[in-house]
């Protein structure tokens, strides 16, 4: 080892945008980047690629607009065709005009409208329902493409000298000196300092160095479907329905699900959160209704059974077109599966680890694409020993837990935000 050598573990976006920043700040860095496979192939190649900068609580709402800077600073410099990042905006549509959207006094924030004319929602947006009384517009939110950016910020960090290493980590010792990486090749890469950014395996990880993370993985999934009947029109914003529902199953149905336990849970309330939005030449639909946690994250995660059907369903509450897909769904269907990796707060785990030179850039559940390149900058930030750290880091740092008053506040939060 000639110079300091900071060995991320982790080619999904996190430890990709961690390594850029690093790099940008310093290209006399020594940065190497290990991943058992592809760089982004895992969780990152699962997201919906949506993007928002509001949230319910300020820290997590600072954090997504800052991100949310950081890929419009990449878009000016690279162009706008390097990661398609647009500006459609996400609806919220709710049955209820009554019914809060957001529970949390940042509702009146700046960064939303509110659309309660149902005439006007009928002329904006006529694929509604007409039952849709309200609603609730993020204006500074939309979509972009998480390979292409990653890509491009992995080219970047390669000029200023990142090397990329394929090998699963199997095994880290700790000496005085530094840290041992054992690589299934059978390589051993040496390390003044590590970062984990294993996606769902960050326990795995660092349970090799005996530290505990309080995370747990909860598998989520979307489809995508071509849309023959032209239902959804390709500028429509990111729909998400507000409402928690039960799904309007037929009388033969309900029997059917009533007589096999396993699929009781069918007729019990769906909650809210049910998202459409186009995509090319398609339609992209997810739900993140499943709350039990994965005991062990699977490289190949299992689908849910009947989630088309199941989504399709919910989404014809409020795009009432969308039924005509539920019994005879389009095909190529492309459905695929992936972890939130989450902490119960729904906080991320971004900075120094309980032992020394051990940082962590992780859980970063369902939001970890629109979060990257705040959570990478971040994460480097503590790396190189930066004291100017944002406001909203000290409510992602992996220590946050021994500090009882943080966390009585970061427990009275009543919604993590979560879609
Ligand atoms: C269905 C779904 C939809 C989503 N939609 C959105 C969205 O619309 N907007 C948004 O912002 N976010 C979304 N997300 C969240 C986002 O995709 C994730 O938060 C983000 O991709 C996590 O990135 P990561 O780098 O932490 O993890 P990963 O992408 O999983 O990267 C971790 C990497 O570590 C590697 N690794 C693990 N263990 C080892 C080992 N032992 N040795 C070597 N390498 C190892 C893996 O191969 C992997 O490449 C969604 C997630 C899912 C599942």
């Amino acid at each position: 080892m000639n110079s300091k050598t900071i060995v991320i573990c982790g080619a999904g976006i996190a430890g990709i945008t961690t390594a850029y920043y690093l790099l940008k700040n310093d290209n006399k860095l020594n940065v190497i980047l290990i991943d058992k496979n592809q760089p982004l192939s895992f969780t990152t190649s699962k997201s919906g690629e949506n993007f928002r900068d509001f949230w319910p609580q300020p820290c997590m709402m600072q954090f997504a607009a800052h991100s949310i800077r950081l890929m419009k600073d990449l878009k000016n410099e690279y162009g706008d065709d390097a990661f398609k990042m647009t500006f459609s905006g996400y609806n919220f549509v709710s049955l209820d005009k009554d019914k809060p959207v957001f529970s949390t006094p940042q509702a009146t924030s700046e960064s939303i409208e509110e659309i309660r004319d149902r005439a006007t929602i009928q002329n904006n947006y006529p694929y509604l329902s007409e039952q849709v009384e309200k609603i609730v517009r993020i204006k500074n939110a939309g979509g972009m493409d998480v390979y292409a950016m990653g890509m491009l910020m992995l080219k970047e960090a390669r000029k200023r000298g990142l090397k990329v290493l394929e090998g699963e980590v199997l095994a880290i010792r700790k000496s005085d000196t530094d840290f041992q990486i054992h690589l299934n090749t059978k390589a051993t890469i040496h390390a003044h300092q590590l970062v984990i950014a294993a996606g769902p395996f960050i326990n795995y990880i660092a349970n090799m160095l005996d530290i505990q993370l309080p995370i747990e993985n909860i598998l989520q999934q979307k489809f995508i479907i071509p849309d023959p009947k032209n239902i959804i029109p390709p500028d429509m914003p990111f729909t998400i329905f507000a409402d928690a529902q039960y799904l309007d199953w037929s009388a033969e149905e309900k029997d059917f699900f009533a007589a096999e336990k396993k699929y009781h849970h069918l007729l019990e309330e769906f909650p809210a959160g049910l998202h459409v939005r186009p995509d090319t030449g398609g339609i992209k639909m997810g739900w993140a209704f499943n709350t039990t946690t994965s005991k062990l994250p699977d490289w190949e995660p299992p689908t849910l059974e009947l989630f088309p059907q199941i989504v399709l369903k919910g989404a014809s509450r409020f795009i009432p077109q969308l039924a005509e897909y539920e019994n005879d769904i389009p095909t190529p269907l492309i459905q695929y599966a992936g972890y939130y990796t989450r902490t119960k707060e729904n906080y991320p785990l971004i900075g120094p680890a309980e032992m020394p030179n051990v940082f962590l850039v992780g859980a970063l559940a369902g939001y970890g694409t629109m979060g990257a390149c705040a959570a990478g900058q971040l994460c480097s930030k503590y790396i190189l020993s930066d004291s100017n750290l944002p406001d909203y880091s000290r409510y992602f740092h992996p220590l946050r837990y021994q500090n009882q008053v943080l966390m009585q506040e970061i427990n009275e939060s009543q919604s993590d935000g979560q879609l």
